[in-house]
């Protein structure tokens, strides 16, 4: 473990690449060689000009993303686009219609949202169990005529996720995804998206700053009566600087986005998460102290929640784990237990000294496990 540091489960804001961190101390106070830290630049400068140049190619690299597809930088956190999204695409006089996939906390509040602006129909829902699964496709109804289909890709707060789009969704209507949680988390082919949406919190960089990938043509159907701030075409006509974009949070992602590079890409990186996920759900597989939450079909590799027999030795466990250096194990209120979120930049000694750390913890705790069974 790197000195001053503990091994950070946080969900969001979240753990981010140490060289990232590193070279932002620098950058802090004098970047590349100007005199002049990143916060303090002009945004229409010569240096913030390469560092938005740079964060957009490199995105662009690591996502593979097809040149009919802009890379917006906005504001607002992911929340800001639960409304942005129907705002923009579903007409004004509510007439239009949208299927949405409840599949956790986030498409649950992006729902409710989205209900100001038309009719939305739940294609498919988890709700019933807690959202411990992926409804499959016989649970599916999606709705003819619909304007597109909205996905939380990964569920931040459960720890459930969708393996891909899903491909039953009828042709030619756009998904647009929350990938807040899982985007750059492996390969993934933007084309079967007309939309992608991720808060920067959880795998790329500081909060309040949103990555928006989007196709072209869909951006253009979007309305023209709203306020320009809330029109993604405002924002694709000035490659993300109509007003001023959040600078520091653009910088942090394009070093972000330099890492993943260096450490080989996409492929490379969904190979390390893989692995470390695999730890942790081996052991919980291979145990029945802990209750795992999602479905083994529907497992996230970012966020793995699970419980202890009882609410006090959960509890118990959050505290002590964050005493041997464990932090931010505690899972989100609406499903109580734990949740170890291990995102690209959380290191696989971390997952080890976790699955360590329950061993431990079970072996201690079985006795009082067993009167509470
Ligand atoms: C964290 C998260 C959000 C909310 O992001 P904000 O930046 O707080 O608005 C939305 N969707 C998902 C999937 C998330 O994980």
């Amino acid at each position: 473990m790197p000195e001053h540091r503990v091994y950070n489960f946080s969900a969001g804001p979240a753990v981010l690449p140490e060289p990232v961190l590193k070279q932002a101390q620098k950058d802090l106070w004098n970047i590349a060689g100007s005199g002049v830290g990143i916060l303090e630049h002009s945004h229409r400068g010569k240096v913030f000009d390469k560092v938005l140049a740079e964060a957009e190619a490199d995105c662009r690299e690591v996502g593979n993303i097809p040149a009919n597809y802009k890379v917006l930088f906005l504001q607002g956190g992911a929340s800001q686009q639960f409304f942005m999204v129907p705002m923009n695409f579903l007409p004004a006089d509510k007439s239009g219609a949208a299927d949405y996939f409840e599949t956790g906390e986030w498409s649950a509040k992006a729902i409710a949202e989205a209900k100001m602006f038309g009719r939305i129909n739940v294609c498919g829902s988890s709700k019933d169990t807690n959202y411990s699964y992926i409804p499959p496709p016989s649970q599916r109804k999606y709705t003819p005529g619909t304007k597109y289909c909205w996905i939380e890709s990964n569920s931040t707060v459960y720890g459930i996720a969708f393996k891909g789009v899903p491909e039953d969704c009828a042709k030619g209507v756009p998904i647009v995804a929350d990938a807040s949680s899982d985007i750059f988390s492996a390969p993934i082919d933007v084309t079967k998206y007309g939309m992608i949406i991720a808060g920067a919190q959880k795998n790329l960089g500081p909060s309040g700053t949103v990555v928006v990938i989007a196709r072209n043509d869909l951006i253009e159907t979007g309305r023209t009566d709203l306020p320009t701030m809330l029109q993604y075409r405002t924002h694709a006509k000035n490659e993300s600087r109509y007003n001023t974009p959040p600078t520091f949070g653009i910088y942090l992602m394009g070093q972000t986005f330099k890492w993943i590079k260096s450490m080989g890409g996409l492929r490379a990186i969904e190979k390390i998460n893989r692995e470390k996920a695999a730890l942790l759900y081996d052991h919980l597989d291979a145990q029945d102290f802990f209750i795992p939450h999602a479905q083994k079909d529907s497992r996230s590799i970012m966020n793995i929640t699970f419980k202890c027999p009882t609410a006090e030795l959960d509890e118990k466990f959050c505290k002590e784990a964050q005493a041997a250096g464990l932090d931010a194990l505690k899972g989100h209120r609406t499903i109580g237990g734990m949740r170890a979120s291990i995102y690209n930049a959380f290191p696989v000694e971390g997952v080890r000294a976790l699955v360590e750390f329950m061993k431990k913890f079970e072996m201690a705790n079985a006795g009082a496990a067993a009167a509470a069974r």
